[in-house]
């Protein structure tokens, strides 16, 4: 299904001016003054082409602020009025899409939590069957492409053309100095196999403080990223909800100004020239590494046949720790960080494991 898809590309919404689509906005709508107040500072300071705010919160734990409700859709339908942004909010079930469309609101997202669901998901699609508007659906909680591809495709089937992916980074038992881990890979992959999807990065849930939005922000303009989804609160300190990772509208503008924006391509022949020298450079070394990888499964496979020999089982994991530790030490002193050579190392051991494999159980 996914390469039948014709989505709507993003130059084309009525949204979009340039890069980055900015979309920004409290986490929650709070009060009617909190949701005008924000707004206004906004359009102030920054050239914001989509406000935000969350009407229903769907939250980890019960007793937390949960959203206010409708009466929240009200308030963005006066914020549109007053201010001309079209307004968006996170929609999980049918009930919100129709109240959401009564109050002409222009953009609905897909939580995380919902994006997991494929119940949900259809029952919004169906929903949304016969209605113009525009969808976003953010990554699922667990990094699971299928399920986010999944997702994108029931809303595409029930007639969305105007749909784009929010990263907002997936999360993980280990406790890391994001709050969600980017695993930037998902989302290029995602890329790769939906080139037309419109990637908006959301740097506030990814961070979980505001102290990582622009360095987030400025990757993921680095990886041609189409949009950000930025939350912005009037008064941080006070919010209900996500209140470390709220920047003021005046922080987010101090915030987007320092964001560099650099082109894909360029007709610069010079800057090419010197662009496709290093890239074979790359093409060389990587063929190199192949070479070695191929010649390192080939002892794998001669170090299984002697196990099998002598009865003796592939994983031992002293030998592995010894590899592992000696391996992030030299990788340290080359400039390659732990977090690469812990996936670099763990993903050729397994395939080794799997070549051994392969020769202790073929029949003799
Ligand atoms: C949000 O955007 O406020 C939100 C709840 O996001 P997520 O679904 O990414 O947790
Ligand atoms: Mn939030």
């Amino acid at each position: 299904m996914s390469d039948k898809m014709k989505i709507n590309p993003i130059q084309n919404w009525s949204f979009y001016k340039q890069r980055p689509l900015l979309i920004a906005g409290p986490c929650s709508a709070e009060s009617e003054d909190q949701l005008m107040r924000t707004a206004i500072d906004l359009v102030q300071h920054n050239k914001v082409d989509i406000f935000r705010a969350g009407i229903w919160k769907p939250r980890t734990r019960p007793g937390a602020f949960e959203g206010v409700g409708k009466d929240g859709l009200k308030w963005l339908r006066d914020v549109k009025k007053e201010t001309g942004l079209p307004t968006a909010t996170e929609v999980a079930n049918a009930s919100h899409v129709n109240d959401a469309l009564k109050f002409g609101i222009d953009v609905l997202w897909i939580g995380a939590r919902t994006s997991a669901n494929p119940f949900a998901i259809q029952e919004i699609a169906d929903a949304l069957q016969g209605v113009e508007t525009t969808v976003l659906i953010k990554n699922p909680v667990n990094p699971d492409l299928d399920l986010w591809i999944g997702a994108i495709e029931r809303i595409y089937k029930s007639g969305i053309t105007n749909i784009g992916a929010i990263h907002r980074g997936f999360s993980a038992y280990e406790k890391t100095q994001y709050r969600n881990q980017p695993k930037w890979q998902l989302p290029i992959e995602l890329k790769t196999i939906l080139p037309e999807i419109p990637l908006i990065c959301d740097p506030s849930h990814i961070g979980g403080d505001r102290k990582f939005i622009y360095e987030i922000s400025q990757k993921s303009m680095d990886l041609n990223y189409d949009g950000l989804m930025i939350e912005s609160h009037i008064n941080p300190s006070c919010a209900l909800s996500d209140k470390n990772q709220q920047l003021t509208p005046l922080d987010l503008s101090e915030v987007l100004g320092r964001l560099v924006l650099r082109k894909p391509t360029s007709d610069n022949s010079q800057f090419m020239n010197i662009l496709s020298d290093l890239r074979s450079q790359i093409d060389i070394y990587d063929d190199q590494l192949l070479e070695i990888l191929e010649q390192r499964m080939i002892v794998a496979e001669a170090i299984g046949k002697v196990k099998k020999e002598n009865n003796i089982t592939i994983l031992q994991s002293s030998r592995w720790e010894e590899i592992i530790k000696g391996a992030v030490e030299k990788g340290a002193a080359k400039g390659l960080s732990d977090e690469f050579i812990n996936l670099l190392f763990k993903a050729m051991h397994q395939e080794s494991i799997n070549h051994q494999n392969k020769i202790m159980n073929e029949p003799s």
